[in-house]
């Protein structure tokens, strides 16, 4: 069968289609431009794959994307730091955009739809990822629309906001239309090899940006979210959730665990000592050290689902390797 990737050209995206062409779906995505269908096409060369473009996430009339489609997956959203305005950089985008994708495949009669959401939108105490519980599908981020709007918060407080509420307003749509399956993925920071096209590493995504920061000889220590999950893992989820009855009306959490900068530096120190002058310094202890650091209930992803993720070394060492090879290329 047919199923729609929207952002099919962006990190995590590209990995679905890979996933869900691995597992025998026909699959069509979604890019904003014909230039980015044709540099795609070259990733995906199999003709069980095709493009179909849509300009604006907003706007966008989908009903040749959604022809022939049993199924959607909707991974296109902003995930930027540095906005403007969080309205028309995130929060527009990221909610329109999830409810005219839900209102086209319910007006399609399609029965099943995925979306992706985040992590972020789940710690529900004031102390967020740093409160000593574990947190479920029954937290949400306590951060007001009014808030998130305000262009107060810095960008990746905003960015998350635009996760919650774009989430939310997928459920709310399916509690008006109930013959809607939806699943949402909320993963964590996600890090893994780049497969998607892209022209140079300045326009890396947000959450590899952060390991690169590590190795491209800036020498600062970036700020990040302390946990990981690796981007092959979430991509799975994704399509086995499509397969199973037994995510429908769920939230997915997936974090694999804690993975500080000061860990991540560490395993690449470690493992790719020659790339020594280009790291930054590293403390001598790690100085998230003593702070306690929230889990998240992964049951849903590992145990239901089967799909237990990679663990830091290999996470971080592929996202390593990776973006070396795109340093040649590039
Ligand atoms: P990327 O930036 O690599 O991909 C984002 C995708 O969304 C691209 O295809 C991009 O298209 C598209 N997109 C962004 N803004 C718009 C817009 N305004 N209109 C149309 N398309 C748009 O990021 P990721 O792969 O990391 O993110 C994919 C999804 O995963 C997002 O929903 C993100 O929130 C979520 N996520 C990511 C995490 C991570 O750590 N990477 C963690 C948790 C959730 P274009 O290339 O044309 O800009």
């Amino acid at each position: 069968s047919r199923i729609l990737v929207t952002g099919a050209n962006g990190f995590l995206g590209a990995h679905i289609v890979k996933e869900a062409l691995d597992s025998g779906y026909i699959v069509r995505g979604t890019v904003r431009s014909s230039e980015k269908a044709e540099e795609l096409k070259k990733v995906f060369p199999s003709d069980k794959f095709e493009t179909t473009i849509v300009p604006d996430l907003i706007e966008s009339d989908y009903t040749e994307a959604l022809k022939g489609v049993t199924a959607v997956i909707h991974s296109a959203s902003p995930f930027i730091v540095t906005i403007n305005d969080p309205k028309k950089d995130l929060l527009d985008p990221a909610i329109e955009g999830t409810l005219s994708v839900l209102r086209a495949t319910q007006a399609a009669g399609i029965k099943r739809v995925v979306v992706t959401s985040s992590l972020g939108a789940v710690p529900s105490k004031p102390e967020l990822i740093f409160a000593d519980v574990t947190y479920g599908p029954d937290d949400w981020l306590p951060i007001t629309y009014e808030q998130a709007s305000s262009g107060r918060l810095p960008g990746n407080i905003a960015y998350i906001a635009s996760k919650k509420f774009a989430e939310l307003a997928a459920w709310d749509f399916v509690k008006e239309h109930p013959e809607l399956k939806l699943t949402t993925i909320n993963p964590t920071m996600i890090y893994g090899p780049v497969i998607h096209p892209i022209s140079s590493l300045k326009s890396l995504n947000t959450s590899n940006a952060t390991i690169y920061s590590l190795i491209n000889g800036s020498k600062e220590l970036p700020d990040a979210i302390p946990s990981f999950c690796d981007v092959v893992s979430t991509a799975k989820i994704h399509v086995k959730a499509l397969e199973s009855e037994s995510v429908v009306g769920k939230r997915v959490l997936f974090s694999k665990g804690t993975a500080t900068i000061y860990q991540i530096l560490n395993v690449i120190a470690k493992a790719r000592p020659e790339l020594s002058d280009r790291f930054p310094s590293i403390p001598e202890a790690d100085p998230m050290e003593g702070k306690t650091i929230s889990r998240f209930d992964s049951t849903l992803a590992m145990d239901t689902l089967g799909v237990k993720g990679l663990g830091l070394e290999e996470t971080v060492l592929q996202t390593v390797d990776s973006l070396l090879e795109l340093e040649k290329k590039l």
